[in-house]
Formats: structure tokens, C-alpha cells, sequence
């Protein structure tokens, strides 16, 4: 099995202990590539650094969420187009509206993500996008820029059908977590998973957050790793009636695809 983790927050603190193990559990169960998430300006920059230790294997993005879109000046707008002229760095986030948490202004988020998505413009690297609970705000700041935007991908979709086929109306992509897993609030994706064509559909894990509660037997720790992509496979391959083979072969073509990878 052949997969690419397209969001894995590899600069977290939680990683920093036993990193090479964690590539090497990855790679043992066949997680070949992962995409970096870039959170903010120095975060994004570690990302790169990550991805140049790792050639061929660790590729980043380069963005600023939501959360931190307070902090976002003219400053990190030219620290993030520094970042993307690196070929490392394979697109532009995670970046996008959260008005669940509201950590950051609406206004600020709003400022931060349209900036952004001129980068994007610029650059013609796809958008890893970060949505919850701002649907409407992300689809209206996207939907006229949408033919010049090359690539974007819903990251970690948690929505709903209308959210869905919006989205697949504009020709995203989606990113599926481990949140499928999740029998408390991600059910309602069982069913959507059947939805995404084969190649508008991308897997993540978005560890360390997210951990699988469908893994067997249970780890002692929570923290999620990319490791747990196979199991997230084989979770969407179930619900979408196919084999895991079939599912691992069609989302890491369509990430391979969306990244240039
Ligand atoms: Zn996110």
C-alpha cells in the first residue's frame, strides 16, 4: 500500500522526541510522502526546514490559520511569498475562516485569508484550506476568484452534503481525517465519503490532533500519528464499498496529482 498524509503538523512540540521513529512507522506501513501544514510564519518556515532534511519524502505548505490571522501584517504576507518561492513548498496554508473557535477577529480572519489567497493567485499554488462553521464567508470570498486558482482542497471536511457539493460544485478536493472515526460527530461522513469522486478525494491524519477513536486496540497515548493513515484508508475504503488497494491507489494518485508529488 502507497499513501501520502497530506496534512501532518509535523513541527509540533509533540513530535520533537522520537521524530525519526515516526517517519519510520510511517513509512513501514506504507505512508510514503507527507505534506508539512504550515500554521503560521515560523511555523511554516520549520515546515520547509523538515522538508529539506527529508527530500522526497517531507514537502510543506506555507500559510498562516485562522486562529493566528490576528497576528497576520504586511510582514508575514512577504515571509509567506519568500516561503513559496521554494519548491518545497507545494502550497499555500492551511489558511481559511474558523468562526467555531473565533481565536482571531472575523475581520482579521477575513484580511488574513484574502491575502493569502492572492498569494496563491500569484504564486499558482493550490490553497489547503481550513474551514468550520464559515461555509458561506469561504465559498464567497473564493467563488469569483475560483477559475484562476489552480488547485484547492477542503482540509480535514467536516460539513455537511450542502458543504460537500459546494465544494465539489467549485472543484475542490477533499481532505478526509481520522474524524470519520469519530462515532460522537463524524458519522454523518460514512455516508458523504460515497460522494467524492476517486479523484477529488485525499486522506490526512492532521496529527498530532485527531487520534482514531475506531483503532484496535487502542494506543495508551492520544497523540495521532502518520502512521494511522493506513487505518483511516481502510475506514473510508469500508464505508465507500471498495478495497483498501483500490482506495490507497486512487487518493494517493489524486494527491500525488494535487501536489506535484
Ligand atoms: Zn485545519
Amino acid at each position: 500500500m502507497d499513501l501520502v498524509d497530506i496534512g501532518a503538523n509535523l513541527t509540533h512540540a509533540s513530535f520533537v522526541h522520537d521524530f525519526d521513529q515516526v517517519l519510520a512507522r510511517a513509512r513501514g506501513v506504507g505512508v510514503s510522502r507527507l505534506v508539512v501544514t504550515g500554521t503560521g510564519a515560523a511555523g511554516s518556515q520549520a515546515a520547509l526546514e523538515l522538508a529539506e532534511r527529508h527530500p522526497g519524502v517531507l514537502y510543506a505548505t506555507a500559510g498562516v490559520h485562522p486562529h493566528h490571522a490576528a497576528q497576520f501584517t504586511a510582514e508575514t504576507e512577504s515571509e509567506l511569498a519568500a516561503l513559496l518561492g521554494d519548491a518545497r513548498v507545494r502550497a499555500v496554508g492551511e489558511t481559511g475562516l474558523d468562526y467555531h473557535r473565533d481565536y482571531s477577529p472575523r475581520p482579521a480572519q477575513l484580511f488574513a485569508f484574502e491575502r493569502q489567497v492572492g498569494l496563491a493567485l500569484a504564486t499558482g499554488k493550490p490553497l489547503f484550506l481550513h474551514q468550520r462553521e464559515a461555509h458561506d464567508d469561504l465559498v464567497a470570498v473564493l467563488k469569483p476568484v475560483r477559475d484562476r486558482i489552480t488547485r484547492a482542497v477542503a482540509h480535514c471536511f467536516t460539513g455537511d452534503k450542502r458543504e460537500l457539493f459546494d465544494y465539489l460544485d467549485l472543484d475542490f478536493h477533499i481532505g478526509i481525517t481520522g474524524w470519520i472515526c469519530d462515532e460522537r460527530r463524524g458519522e454523518h461522513l460514512r455516508a458523504l465519503v460515497r460522494e467524492i469522486p476517486a479523484d477529488r478525494l485525499l486522506l490526512e491524519t492532521d496529527c498530532p490532533y485527531l487520534l482514531p477513536r475506531t483503532l484496535s486496540p487502542k494506543p495508551a497515548h492520544r497523540r495521532n500519528e502518520p502512521m494511522y493513515l493506513k487505518h483511516i484508508c481502510e475506514e473510508v475504503a469500508r464505508d465507500r464499498g471498495e478495497a483498501p488497494e483500490v482506495t490507497a491507489g486512487a487518493t494517493t494518485a489524486a494527491a500525488r496529482a494535487f501536489f506535484g508529488i
